[in-house]
């Protein structure tokens, strides 16, 4: 009885705090995210205690991102900058040396198994010789139990700056953190009900090596890594030649790529065209991934609904 009584008295505590402190302090903390799907992260672990700023908005290419002006100013006034890291952002050394921030610039990858680009890359027969030995694969975020550190890492961050803050951002993440084991669940059994002959797909970029190492599927891709040089025609002719002979079930499209890669593929092997994956960036709010849960449940389905859609 005592204990019970005592959980209760606690948990009353802990909802109350959030609203204490914030009235508490009346500057919001200045938040910059290099790119939306960071920015859904921020935006759970830091509530209203935080102004937040995306650099690349939503349906925007991180790879080939050009900065604007205004992006500077941005960065100057920035309390701290969240980035994604293994090299991800091509555009943001130049931006933050012409902004003079003195923010932190915060990598959420630390901490992360990095995958070798040439996990996926040496999976298929290829033959460019444009590897990138010794790079590592940046899409971290697109394994579940990967966005779960990042989010680690933003409430260390966030902790380490505004320390009055601290149980609020702790709060929030335990909160959000339970909802991504629930989402990592759902993936897990989503993706276990597809035949493990049928688990191969092609996308425009290499941007699942994270997903398919996870969860156990092998994706295909032309452009490689980054979505910034176009596939060479003896690597698309290769990739071809290969989805005719394993039968391959379906192409994707990416929110972030020229569909006509992929139409082209689909139209030369007749295998067809699964749907939109998002890769590198968010929807839109009205869209079918305006938050990083949304974004792996809907990949997730409809890969699902493509290459067995006779599974429930
Ligand atoms: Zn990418």
């Amino acid at each position: 009885m005592l204990k019970t009584l005592r959980t209760v008295v606690l948990a009353g505590l802990v909802s109350l705090s959030p609203l204490a402190a914030g009235a508490a302090s009346t500057k919001k903390l200045n938040v910059v995210a290099s790119f939306s799907i960071i920015a859904d992260f921020a935006r759970h672990v830091g509530g209203d205690r935080i102004d937040l700023r995306s650099l690349v908005g939503a349906n925007g290419d991180p790879h080939v991102y050009e900065p604007r002006p205004a992006d500077v100013r941005t960065i100057a006034a920035a309390d701290i900058v969240l980035v994604n890291g293994l090299r991800f952002e091509g555009f943001l050394r130049r931006l933050i040396e012409a902004s003079g921030t003195k923010a932190p610039v915060v990598e959420l990858t630390k901490g992360v198994r990095p995958l070798k680009s040439t996990e996926q890359a040496h999976d298929r027969e290829r033959s460019g010789h444009h590897h990138h030995h010794g790079d590592y694969d940046p899409h971290a975020w697109q394994a579940v139990p990967n966005a779960r550190i990042y989010v680690k890492n933003i409430v260390d961050a966030f902790c380490s700056i505004d320390p009055p803050g601290c149980t609020t951002y702790e709060t929030n993440a335990k909160a959000y953190d339970a909802t991504l084991s629930v989402l990592d669940d759902e993936i897990r059994t989503t993706i276990a009900r597809i035949p493990p002959h049928k688990r191969v797909v092609i996308t425009a970029h290499d941007a699942f090596g994270y997903f398919a190492h996870e969860y156990g599927l092998t994706f295909l891709a032309p452009e490689g890594l980054s979505t910034d040089a176009e596939a060479p025609a003896s690597d698309i002719a290769s990739l071809i030649r290969q989805i005719k002979r394993d039968k391959v079930a379906a192409v994707f499209g990416e929110n972030i790529t020229d569909p006509r890669l992929v139409q082209r593929i689909a139209a030369e092997t007749g295998s067809k065209i699964g749907g939109e994956l998002y890769s590198d960036a968010l929807s839109r709010p009205d869209g079918p991934a305006a938050t990083y849960v949304d974004m792996m449940k809907h990949n997730a389905s409809t890969i699902r609904k493509a290459i067995a859609p006779d599974v429930p």
